[in-house]
């Protein structure tokens, strides 16, 4: 009889142990949660262990002292309240995204466990034995259920409640894993003598293993590293101590180039080459907090940080073993210091891994850069308003013609309206902002518009103008639906596309460069002409030139200046004469840009540039004073 008693005790037994050998075989974060998990099984284990002692020690009461058989019954049932009160907080734990509970709610949460143990000290117990099973009852018993059945249903109300910590498969997940806990603790109120809670119960924790602990989502497989919602779960968990907290980030700076240039394969390799070195050196968890960061916290004092980053840094550099040539910076941040909560962590962390000016190779967080973090995000907030409220305006630059001797086109340029306590700010400034957060369509569709609707207006801009110069941003550029939104603009203005020419940086290859090739000619067959601007800027102008056909090259002021005035240098004259040449020599239309003093334009002239634009014509003016330069020209 003892063996058919317990049959299903042992198969619930079994799927723990399963569950224990697929957990242990990851590793895991050190989070409460985990933590709660982990004594999850372990009392759930417990649990059938003495389910299984009590019906032994009922069917053998003959030689069991009373005192034993009771003991074991007590342990049993405070078993259960124990488990029912852990998943409660363990459920609680994950809604609350691991914050911990405050002493009266942890009071409150704590009761009906206080109120079982009142009974299971001092209740009385009785026993069921016969020839088909056995059981207990008794206010040992039915109050504790009571009090378990509390906590499974707080449970169940948590994954009701709308929660952002909790994704659908895991609310599903918990009231599934309530359910079959209920039914089968209803089967066994029915038919006292079919001992199936066991098996509810393990089935509930394999329910929660399948959905929140088996780590999947908390492993980066690609990298072998800790995932970006490990990192979350960990930064919240921290932030609820009082510990010293430096994050130290890792950010491979030529993550992109690897991966355009080897393939995806080879950027997580390089990658994980990384993080298998930052586990080596520093034996902290490693995470992938962004797609090419790796993360570790260290709960340190500063200085212990700077030597690990300094370290690590070193380890990285000087290490020849790795094919792949990775480029590391490292940011180190003191959260205590700069960031109150995790949000403010992770808007720091973004910003200092991705700004690209700093000289050093290992970065510290200080007031300098979060005085710059929030500059940036208050001209983010204005660029934001600014494009809900038609705070843009152009100004317009005239370019004079050397052969006319006359201003024949001119260059738009975009200002923001709106002042603020940040004073001007450069288009320079706020342009690649737009770009980060995805406002520059708008914006580029704006500036269009503009242009286009002042050509229209304005008879003296059409008749003496051959065409305005339009900047387009790299990514404005590259946008698979660029050609139809401008070919909607012009065609709703009423302006012919060629009035209208295109100016493009060599950051534009940022996007895609098939994108950018597929809308050139589209937009050429269209009518639309073409600038590369800032020629002799970047490193692949050279190269573009001769695979994307532009009407105008536009060489930019930092060639130009060096060349002129009382630092001018005799380097730079020859490098600039022999850059026009060479334009020539492909025969491209150059602009020369930045034109200062009447000694530039009259050089350049000589030299057959065709168009010069600069401070010695005019300033980027609005409108209307535009219209005047225009027409006393
Ligand atoms: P850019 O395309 O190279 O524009 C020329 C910049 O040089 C303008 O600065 C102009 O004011 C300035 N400049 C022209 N002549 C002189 C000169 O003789 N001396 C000096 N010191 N500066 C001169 P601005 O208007 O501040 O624009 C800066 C950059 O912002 C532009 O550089 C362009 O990359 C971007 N930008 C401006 N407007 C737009 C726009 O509508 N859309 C996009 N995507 N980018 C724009
Ligand atoms: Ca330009
Ligand atoms: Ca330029």
């Amino acid at each position: 009889m003892f063996g058919v008693n317990i049959r299903f005790q042992i198969a619930a037994l079994l799927i723990l142990a399963m569950i224990t050998a697929d957990y242990i075989k990851t590793p895991h974060l050190k989070l409460i949660s985990t933590r709660s998990f982990k004594i999850l099984v372990g009392l759930s284990a417990a649990n059938l262990c003495f389910d299984i002692s009590t019906v032994y020690t009922i069917t053998h009461m003959d030689i069991v002292p009373e005192w034993l058989n009771k003991l074991m019954h007590q342990m049993f049932i405070f078993s259960i309240i124990a488990v029912a009160f852990t998943y409660f907080i363990y459920v609680l734990m994950l809604s609350r995204n691991q914050k911990r509970l405050e002493k009266g709610q942890l009071i409150l949460c704590t009761l009906p466990l206080l109120t079982s143990l009142f009974f299971i000290i001092f209740g009385d117990i009785d026993y069921y034995v016969s020839d088909v099973g056995v059981y207990s009852y008794g206010m040992i018993v039915a109050p504790v259920y009571i009090c378990a059945l509390i906590y499974a249903l707080l449970a169940l109300i948590i994954s009701l409640i709308k929660n952002d910590d909790l994704n659908k498969a895991q609310r599903i997940s918990i009231q599934l894993g309530v359910c079959i806990l209920f039914a089968f603790t209803l089967i066994q109120l029915f038919f006292p003598t079919l001992l199936l809670s066991g098996i509810g119960l393990s089935l509930m924790v394999l329910s929660v293993y399948f959905s929140f602990e088996n780590q999947r989502e908390n492993f980066d497989t690609e990298v072998s590293c800790f995932s970006r919602v490990a990192f979350h779960r960990v930064m919240s968990e921290n932030y609820e101590t009082k510990k010293p907290m430096f994050l130290i980030n890792v950010t491979c700076t030529n993550y992109s180039e690897i991966n355009s240039i080897f393939g995806h394969d080879a950027g997580h390799k390089a990658l994980a080459y990384v993080a298998e070195k930052i586990k080596k050196e520093t034996r902290q968890s490693v995470f992938r907090s962004q797609t090419s960061t790796l993360s570790f916290f260290m709960s340190a004092s500063e200085a212990a940080a700077a030597d690990t980053a300094a370290y690590l840094d070193r380890c990285l550099w000087e290490d020849k073993s790795s094919q792949l040539k990775v480029n590391v910076r490292i940011s180190v941040m003191d959260l205590r210091k700069y960031a109150e909560n995790p949000d403010e962590a992770y808007g720091l962390m973004s910003f200092i891994t991705s700004e690209k000016t700093f000289s050093e190779n290992v970065v510290f967080l200080n007031e300098e850069i979060v005085g710059r973090k929030k500059r940036r995000d208050k001209i983010e907030q204005l660029l934001i308003e600014a494009t809900e409220s038609n705070g843009f305006e152009m100004y317009y630059q005239p370019i004079y013609s050397t052969r006319h001797g006359t201003y024949h086109s001119c260059e738009a340029l975009i200002r923001m309206k709106a002042t603020s306590e940040l004073g001007y700010i450069s288009p320079e400034e706020f342009i690649p902002i737009a770009e980060q957060k995805g406002l520059i369509f708008k914006i580029g569709d704006c500036v269009v518009e503009q242009v286009a609707d002042f050509a229209r207006r304005s008879r003296t801009v059409s008749e003496k103008l051959e065409y305005i110069e339009v900047n387009l941003s790299g990514l404005q550029a590259s946008s698979p639906d660029l050609d139809k939104r401008l070919e909607n603009i012009v065609r709703q203005h009423g302006i012919a596309p060629s009035f209208l020419n295109l100016e493009i940086t060599e950051t534009a290859v940022i996007g895609s460069e098939t994108n950018l090739k597929n809308n050139i000619t589209a937009l050429r067959q269209k009518g639309f002409s073409f600038s590369m601007d800032d020629f002799g800027t970047g490193y692949s102008n050279l190269a573009q030139i001769t695979k994307i056909h532009y009407d105008l090259v536009k060489i930019d002021k930092s060639l130009i200046w060096p060349a002129f005035g009382e630092n001018a240098s005799e380097k730079a004259e020859r490098l600039l004469s022999s850059v026009i040449n060479m334009l020539k020599a492909i025969d491209a239309k150059i602009v020369a840009e930045g034109v200062e003093t009447e000694e530039m334009a009259t050089y350049l002239a000589d030299k057959g540039v065709e168009y010069l634009q600069g401070y010695y014509f005019s300033k980027p003016v609005p409108e209307a004073a535009f219209v005047e330069i225009l027409e006393k020209a």
